[in-house]
């Protein structure tokens, strides 16, 4: 299977998309063609959560050895507390069900695709180093699964002040000399850019052995296909019951993975987008217009984006992978900050539903959620809620993206109580260790630079 760029001028197998993350040309990559999985429904069924993962994964990865998948994902799932079921769904009455996303290593759901990476990575062998830009949750993620990778630094990207405490100390406090945590004075959306200004260096990035682990990475979405896989023979979906799954959507990757295995012959899911305050993609589902503006800092920082990378994919499959109107929408919103895509304003997308929800929002769903059924979510996972609970269609499952111990000081304000993961507790007495930079990429080139330079 090859992997082609959206934007038409590069095109890669598996492994070296894994390696490149960022097409040359700028753009992502996708694949060429999106196979039709139904048949393999009857046989996942009976497997394993590794095993359907190594299978689902060899439709892609047509270059790297089955057995090296199958031990691959093994290895990335061998630290969730039940391996062979990742995925608790917690039923909490008859219409919605909770899809627990939270049980890895660093309590949120980029664990699923970043542990495999790290193991992908590992198995590779070649030498690699990781930059990338977070907005909370993938920075940690991507430290925890480069473990598996000796010799592997981590340079790892975020707004200052634009991440939760207990997210930023994941990312600061690992005392690990292969960590360089460093704070960008500037937002989400600038970290991004600094990350794809670097990879369009191909020159420094070669040099450096810089792969991407950012959602741009099409090896994280094929790694979250698989959980929505979970959700269909969980929940028996198909096309007399469709299941919504609502997901808190950032940078558009994780939604963007279950909408790519609905065009692989899996029928009987739906999708509602739900956003923060920074309301940017739900707009777009609801209206066709996608209009940058400024960031909003919210309760639900990982989602504190206004320009997600994984929309330019989307994009793709709309255009009928036309990499000509691609280029010419990117460089649209690049130079107007607006991209407009109406049809006498009909929502662009009928299998996607969107909702936005702000701080007000948050709480209110932490606090309702709480009292009428004892369950406690996180943030993020409240804006689904919102989402789920306006108009929502005959069974939903909700996306719950992140441990609520993570975000401690907004469920205790609302609810007065605490959550608490020990994992976390116990990075309160670390000192914190970071680089503060300018938003700018020579800036950050210097620090990376310098860092390999020392070893
Ligand atoms: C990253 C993240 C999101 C957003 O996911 P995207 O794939 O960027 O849309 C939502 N919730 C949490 C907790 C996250 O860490």
């Amino acid at each position: 299977m090859r992997f082609i760029s959206t934007r038409g001028g590069d095109s890669a197998t598996f492994s070296e998309a894994l390696f490149k993350g960022l097409a040359g040309d700028g753009g992502l990559f996708v694949p060429e063609t999106l196979p039709d999985v139904s048949p393999f429904l009857a046989r996942w069924r009976t497997l394993p959560y590794p095993a359907m993962v190594a299978e689902f994964l060899a439709l892609f990865a047509t270059d790297m050895p089955p057995a090296a998948l199958l031990a691959a994902a093994k290895n990335a799932y061998a630290c969730f507390p039940v391996p062979d079921s990742p995925v608790p769904l917690v039923s909490l009455n008859n219409a919605v069900s909770v899809a627990e996303l939270f049980h890895g290593p660093t309590l949120a759901f980029k664990d699923f695709a970043l542990q495999l990476l790290g193991q992908l990575y590992a198995s590779d062998g070649r030498a690699v180093n990781i930059l990338g830009a977070t907005s909370g949750d993938t920075g940690s993620a991507a430290i925890h699964g480069m473990l598996a990778v000796p010799g592997a630094h981590c340079f790892i990207l975020y707004p200052e002040g634009g991440v939760a405490e207990l997210q930023e100390r994941q990312i600061a406090c690992t005392g690990s000399q292969w960590v360089h945590p460093i704070s960008i004075r500037g937002s989400f959306d600038d970290a991004q850019a600094i990350v794809k200004t670097i990879f369009g260096d191909s020159a420094f990035a070669a040099a450096n052995a810089l792969a991407a682990v950012n959602s741009i990475n099409i090896a994280r979405i094929l790694a979250q296909c698989v959980y929505y896989m979970d959700i269909v023979l969980k929940t028996g979906a198909n096309e007399d019951n469709a299941v919504e799954v609502v997901v808190p959507t950032g940078n558009f990757g994780n939604v963007l993975a279950g909408w790519m295995l609905s065009k692989m012959g899996i029928r009987g899911l739906r999708f509602c987008v739900a956003s923060n305050a920074n309301a940017v993609v739900s707009t777009f589902f609801q209206t066709g217009i996608y209009r940058i503006g400024t960031v909003t800092p919210s309760l639900a920082p990982s989602m504190d984006i206004q320009q997600a990378s994984n929309f330019e994919r989307w994009l793709w499959w709309h255009f009928n992978a036309d990499p000509a109107r691609v280029r010419t929408a990117m460089s649209d919103l690049r130079n107007g900050g607006t991209l407009t895509l109406t049809q006498n304003g009909a929502p662009p997308d009928p299998a996607i539903r969107a909702v936005s929800c702000d701080d007000a929002g948050i709480r209110a769903q932490i606090g309702r959620v709480w009292r009428e059924t004892g369950y406690c979510v996180d943030p993020h996972t409240a804006c689904a809620f919102s989402a789920f609970r306006e108009n929502h269609a005959a069974a939903a499952v909700v996306l719950a993206t992140a441990h609520p111990a993570k975000f401690p000081k907004t469920i205790e304000a609302v609810t007065g109580k605490r959550p608490t993961h020990p994992s976390l507790e116990a990075l309160l007495d670390r000192p914190l260790e970071r680089e503060t930079l300018p938003a700018n990429a020579d800036a950050v080139k210097a620090s990376i630079a310098r860092a390999l330079s020392r070893r």
